[in-house]
């Protein structure tokens, strides 16, 4: 966020301190200290000074990973910015958590390998509900896959229910919405697999992935995300 005459507001995820705001001194000025270093999506060592304003001020930055071709593929930086957000919403404490920070990492660095491409897999839809799942597990709000969420039933899993926290049953389903056969194998792959390793997905399948993602955060997190990728069209 541009602050003042040449300042800028950084909302920052680290490993060790979480989600942290700190405030850059006159790095919007031509010839900044920072030199273009403090842009979003970049992986930093970044110093910070602690005063007594909640605000931290940096004072130094030097760029591990820049991402560069991220920022020529119109998708991949659409997801970048998707990626980013969402672990902002759902990780805003100063609570560490590094698993999310080296998550958030490779899904930074995948959509920098593949921008370029036609139609990079992990800017996709797949490739973002593919991360939410990992974010979900990395929060302790991974869903109930392997029975049903309210009575155990292993068999006859028809739906998901956000309320109970995973699949439901054929007798528990008052109140859920139906999980398909595919949607299902989705997200207990996306779930067991690297972000490289990409489960299928069609379009239907993805939809209800999305909503039992959602549907998820809303009854446990009290989160709403952004639609994981753009509406197509
Ligand atoms: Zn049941």
């Amino acid at each position: 966020m541009r602050y003042g005459e040449a300042d800028r507001i950084l909302h920052l995820y680290t490993p060790a301190r979480g989600r942290v705001s700190a405030i850059a001194k006159g790095v919007r000025r031509a010839r900044s200290r920072f030199g273009g270093r403090l842009e979003p999506y970049f992986r930093l060592s970044i110093e910070l000074h602690e005063g007594r304003s909640e605000l931290l001020t940096v004072t130094g930055a030097q760029t591990i990973d820049a991402y560069p071709r991220l920022r020529s593929d119109a998708a991949a930086l659409d997801a970048a910015s998707r990626a980013c957000d969402a672990v902002g919403r759902l990780f805003e404490t100063s609570e560490p958590h590094p698993g999310v920070f080296n998550l958030l990492c490779r899904q930074l660095g995948l959509l920098d390998e593949q921008a370029g491409a036609d139609g990079p897999a992990a800017a996709g839809r797949g490739g973002a509900l593919a991360f939410r799942l990992k974010l979900l597990l990395a929060a302790g709000l991974a869903p109930q896959l392997g029975a049903c969420a309210n009575c155990g039933e292993v068999e006859h899993l028809v739906g998901f229910s956000g309320a109970a926290g995973g699949v439901v049953c054929g007798a528990c389903e008052a109140g859920s919405f139906p999980l398909g056969e595919e949607a299902y194998g989705f997200m207990t792959q996306a779930l067991g697999r690297p972000l490289t390793d990409l489960p299928a997905g069609g379009d239907g399948a993805l939809g209800q992935v999305e909503r039992a993602i959602s549907a998820t955060l809303e009854h446990h997190a009290h989160v709403r995300l952004m639609p994981a990728a753009p509406a197509l069209g």
